[in-house]
């Protein structure tokens, strides 16, 4: 502010800032007379059919087993296709030395990834050009609204830095089907054999996943499961890639896995992972592999399956469907959804859901995974709505605190870990806001969140640890209570389970009762001794459930009520008036 103002005169200081304000918008281009230049961020060129020849796509971004099905899956259909390694610390500093500043930890793993796969292959003497033009990343995208909406904008502006400008990125859109970011060209077939290509990879990817935590904690011979998952990896990945029955590989693999030899009335703590998608689902530095680290601490792991998020895109576009079908003014249409047909839209999602659960229903039981039970994301929406808005979207959304809830109501597992990586918008406000009510409204259950930021390992391991012990002790209390209810002894009910052939089968699953599996088999081996008490008391525990479960989300209620965080900022305001 210049020195002749009158401090005193409100006109002089007003004329002084208006100065001021036309001179800042002269100089930051915000004049009404300068044209406005947007900026711009170029776009490398497309993927044409005639660059298939020498064209190499790679991909990344799911679990280990999933990236390899996938590259094999698309090698099968005739493209060039080089899965990444899982992302570590390495690919953390080439993220963080060519990202934008404030990114989320997830950003900075994956597009440091890409950049130290690009350097190595330049290191190891391939020209700029070369990778530059003979190369393609390809991976999952969406609109938003979290840094997910700029990944492609990060990988850019990494790949200029680092030195590899014009390489091209393909976005998966997560409900857009696949578009090239990069331009309008399409050179991928986008027809139906690519799409049931990565059908196929995701889900026999996840079942085999889901198969390897079931079984490893209880394996008797160290490192068994491992092998046998290795072998299994082989066998899908070479039918995929040439192109032989799917239908044979799993049941290969269901042999392979039925060669373990397990005992599952060791107590062990099961503990849900849940949290942000991509810090959960990594299984290198992205989590600290929080998977094998709580196995190797005695743990019994439950992953969400990418399965269950494919499920949870079908349930946001139906969501929105309904709601836009009542808009009539801001949809222009007589119903919304001008020049759509809402309902054969809502039909066609409910056919995808269907098919989904269908088809993983089909390979899981080929595959051996036996009663395993997708969300219900209507269910998983009710319990969650008067906490977290289902409108909310990025990250996980809603699903994160109805899985909590679901976990504690329905006894899934003795602990529910919540991955939240470092600068990440959604999952924070979750975790540690909303999570933290959730936990004073369900008091039954143990939670801990974690954040994810690369460094800090064995902070963020020594506070997994401290939680994991009281979930050991709730483990061996339910096995202690459920031997007391039915007035059994350990070794009895070893020895009534030891002469029924099968549920010592790797493949076996008992059950659900309790959190953990070793109180399971338990209350299996009481219903093999007592089968008619064993009827009636699931019944009546049955009922009494669907009681708890009815009087958090009524099954009754057609739209859940507002959410209590917007009652409670009312009140507030309300107070402050
Ligand atoms: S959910 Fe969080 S961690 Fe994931 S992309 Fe969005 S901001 Fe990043």
């Amino acid at each position: 502010m210049s020195m002749n103002v009158d401090t005193s005169s409100t006109a002089s200081i007003e004329a002084e800032l208006l100065k001021f304000e036309t001179e800042e918008r002269k100089r930051l281009g915000l004049d009404d007379n300068v044209i406005k230049q947007h900026w711009y961020d170029p776009v490398p060129g497309g993927f044409t059919k005639d660059q298939r020849e020498h064209t190499t796509l790679l991909v990344s971004g799911l679990t280990m087993a999933q990236d390899l099905f996938v590259q094999s899956a698309l090698r099968g259909l005739g493209y060039k296709v080089q899965h990444l390694d899982c992302p570590d610390n390495s690919a953390l500093r080439y993220g963080k030395e060519f990202g934008n500043r404030g990114q989320c930890n997830p950003t900075y793993f994956t597009v440091g990834n890409l950049v130290k796969h690009l350097s190595d292959m330049r290191d190891a003497g391939m020209p700029t050009k070369d990778v530059v033009n003979n190369y393609i990343f390809l991976t999952a995208g969406a609109c938003g609204p979290c840094r997910f909406g700029t990944y492609v904008t990060e990988y850019r502006k990494a790949l200029r830095d680092s030195g590899f400008d014009g390489f091209r990125v393909m976005l998966f859109q997560q409900q857009g089907g696949l578009k090239q970011a990069t331009g309008d060209e399409v050179g991928l077939d986008m027809g139906a054999p690519f799409f049931l290509a990565l059908l196929k990879s995701l889900l026999t990817g996840d079942i085999l996943n889901a198969l390897g935590y079931r079984i490893r904690p209880y394996e008797l011979e160290k490192g068994s499961t491992d092998a046998a998952l290795e072998r299994c990896k082989k066998i899908i990945s070479s039918a995929l890639e040439e192109s032989r029955s799917i239908w044979l590989a799993m049941l290969r693999v269901r042999l392979e896995m039925s060669k373990i030899k397990v005992d599952r009335t060791i107590p062990k703590p099961k503990v849900g992972i849940i949290g942000e998608f991509w810090a959960m689902t990594t299984e290198g530095d992205g989590n600290y592999k929080l998977q094998r680290f709580l196995e190797s601490e005695g743990a019994e792991v439950d992953v969400q399956l990418v399965t269950a998020w494919l499920l949870y895109n079908i349930w946001e576009v139906r969501h929105d469907t309904k709601d836009r079908m009542t808009l009539r003014e801001d949809d222009a249409g007589k119903k919304g959804l001008q020049g759509m047909d809402a309902w054969k839209r809502l039909l066609m999602l409910f056919g995808a859901e269907v098919a989904v659960r269908s088809v993983f229903q089909t390979f899981a039981n080929l595959m051996g995974l036996h009663g395993y039970v997708l969300p219900d994301m209507e269910q998983v929406a009710n319990v969650s709505h008067k906490y977290y808005d289902n409108d909310l979207r990025g990250g996980e959304g809603h699903m994160e605190v109805g899985k909590l809830i679901l976990n504690i109501l329905h006894s899934k597992v003795n602990m529910t870990l919540s991955v939240k990586p470092f600068g990440c918008m959604p999952s924070s406000g979750v975790s540690d806001g909303v999570q933290s009510y959730i936990t004073e409204k369900f008091p039954g259950g143990i939670f801990c969140a974690i954040e994810t930021s690369g460094d800090g390992a064995v902070n963020v391991q020594s506070r997994v640890q401290m939680m994991l012990f009281k979930a050991k002790q709730s483990a061996i209390r339910e096995s202690e209570q459920a031997l007391q209810k039915h007035g059994m002894s350990l070794d009895e009910a070893k020895s009534i389970l030891g002469k029924v052939p099968f549920v010592g089968h790797s493949l076996f699953k008992p059950g659900h009762v309790h959190g953990s599996t070793a109180a399971d088999m338990i209350e299996l081996a009481a219903a093999l001794k007592n089968p008619l008490k064993a009827i009636k008391n699931k019944l009546t525990a049955s009922k009494e459930h669907k009681k708890v479960v009815e009087k958090v989300a009524p099954a009754s209620s057609v739209k859940p009520e507002a959410p209590a965080v917007e009652l409670k900022s009312r009140e507030s305001l309300r107070i402050l008036a």
